[in-house]
């Protein structure tokens, strides 16, 4: 009989990058304007706890801290079917750094309750820090592997492969820990149609999606507001530039036959010599 794990997953709403996100006069991004979704990388964290709760038994809880909006994704989350969603939102939290981010997340983890693992993404498509997961550990005192492609559990301990450079490394620990989820895990499976149903219904009884989704702000968590937001965040952002999309200058050589389309191509170019090569 496996053991049921508490498992934790955090996921971070993010703007949609096909969408066109204006920038602030400040330099922050106006992400009123920006599509939302959930963070690409998320979906692989999400993926190996709901893996991890089907193959060992358990529940998901996943967590989230943005604005009230954010409820969205964990929205997704539980289509998916993670068992319950925490939402930070407090307006105090804004122009949170990492830091800041990071303090605040692992006050909720605390809030949540015992947990076994806690699964990260990798990083995440705005802020690109890749810094949250392990500063997380740190404070919670977690032995923490990072860049984990695979995840299992034998004997009551975890056993991950993670992403070193060169090659891979094999790594076994102690429950509880933390993991940050590669991009080389599995992608997430498809939402059931159990699971959407599940949360139309929910959409439609308030009191009992209520019992599943819970918001709370920094003093639910007993969290000191000046380690937040703006006073809590010692990173300075000095400049921000937008970045024009840059069209590459790209000559399609097509219809002849090789040889023809590299003396094409040579003719084209610079190249004075060239040597041919089987
Ligand atoms: C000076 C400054 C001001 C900022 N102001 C704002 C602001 O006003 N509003 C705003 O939205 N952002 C703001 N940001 C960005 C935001 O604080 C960062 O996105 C946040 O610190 C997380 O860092 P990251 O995105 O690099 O996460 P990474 O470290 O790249 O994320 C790794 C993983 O950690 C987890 N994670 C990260 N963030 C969250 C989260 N919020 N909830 C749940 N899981 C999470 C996810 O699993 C994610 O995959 C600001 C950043 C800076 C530097």
């Amino acid at each position: 009989m496996p053991s049921p794990y508490d498992i934790f997953v955090l996921v971070k709403q993010v703007p949609d990058q096909s969408s066109k996100a204006g920038i602030n006069p400040d330099g922050t991004i106006d992400r009123a304007k920006a599509k939302r979704m959930l963070n690409p990388f998320d979906r692989y964290a999400l993926q190996a706890a709901l893996h991890t709760k089907r193959t060992y038994g358990g529940r998901v809880t996943a967590i989230s801290m943005g604005p009230p909006l954010a409820v969205e994704i964990l929205m997704e989350a539980l289509e998916h079917g993670v068992d319950r969603c925490v939402l930070l939102s407090d307006r105090r939290l804004a122009a949170s750094d990492t830091l800041a981010t990071a303090y605040a997340l692992h006050k909720v983890v605390r809030w949540c309750g015992n947990f076994d693992m806690i699964f990260c993404g990798l990083q995440t498509t705005d802020g690109d820090t890749a810094q949250v997961g392990p500063q997380i550990a740190e404070r919670l005192g977690l032995p923490q592997v990072t860049y984990c492609e695979d995840f299992a559990i034998e004997d009551g301990k975890a056993k991950a492969r993670r992403i070193i450079e060169g090659g891979t490394q094999l790594i076994s620990s102690e429950l509880p820990l933390l993991i940050t989820v590669a991009n080389s895990y599995h992608q997430l499976e498809y939402k059931s149609f159990r699971g959407a149903w599940k949360v139309q219904w929910l959409q439609r009884h308030p009191e009992e999606l209520s019992k599943l989704v819970s918001t709370v702000d920094l003093d639910t968590i007993g969290a000191e507001p000046e380690r937040c937001g703006l006073k809590g965040s010692p990173t300075i952002v000095a400049h921000t530039d937008k970045v024009g999309e840059i069209g590459g200058n790209c000559k399609m050589y097509e219809g002849q036959s090789i040889p023809d389309m590299v003396t094409e191509l040579i003719k084209s170019t610079n190249i004075k010599e060239f040597v041919q090569t089987k």
